[in-house]
Parts: C-alpha cells; structure tokens; sequence
C-alpha cells in the first residue's frame, strides 16, 4: 500500500458530522490571495483547490480541524472557527 492511499484509508476511518453552517470561511474578494495558495499545498485532508481562474476554493467535508490551514494563510484571507458542539470530526484510529 502507498503512502498516500495508506492515509486516505485512515482518514476514512474518521466519522465527520456537518455542522449547519461552515465552520472556515474563505473571506470574500480573497479567493485569488497568494496566502490561500499555501492552503492547497498543506491541507492534510486536500480541502483546497485551485480552480482555472487561480482563485482558490475548499469544502468543510472531511476537515480534521488542525487549524494548519489558519497557521499557513492567516485570518486576513480565512474565518477559521471550531464546529459547534457535537458536530465535526470523530477521530477513530485515524
Ligand atoms: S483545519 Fe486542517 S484539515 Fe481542516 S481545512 Fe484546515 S488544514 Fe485542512
């Protein structure tokens, strides 16, 4: 097994509950902010991408709440908070 489908096979251990609303943001008008680049190169999960038109975009499905993405970009460009109670990643021998 590769390294790479070794972690998606942990990471799918993990049991997540959507909360009602996203819990990170990316801010609007900073979706082509150099800083949100550094997101798509260190999600652990690979929640960021960059569309054709350099501008960045991420899902909250599957987030494992490492605030990395935070520490990388900065809250200038993300509106990074914890999920509300009860909602969000279960860690199960991921
Ligand atoms: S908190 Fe971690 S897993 Fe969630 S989006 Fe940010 S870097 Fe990815």
């Amino acid at each position: 097994m590769s390294t790479m489908s070794g972690l998606k096979a942990k990471l799918g251990l993990d049991v997540f509950k959507p909360d009602s609303e996203p819990h990170i943001r990316i801010k609007p008008g900073m979706e082509k902010d150099p800083r949100l680049k550094r997101a798509v190169l260190v999600c652990p999960a690979g929640l960021y991408k960059e569309n054709a038109d350099g501008a960045v975009e991420m899902t909250t499905d599957g987030c494992l709440e490492c605030g990395t993405c935070r520490i990388a970009c900065g809250t200038e460009v993300l509106e990074w908070n914890y999920p509300s109670g009860g909602t969000g990643v279960q860690f199960r021998f991921g």
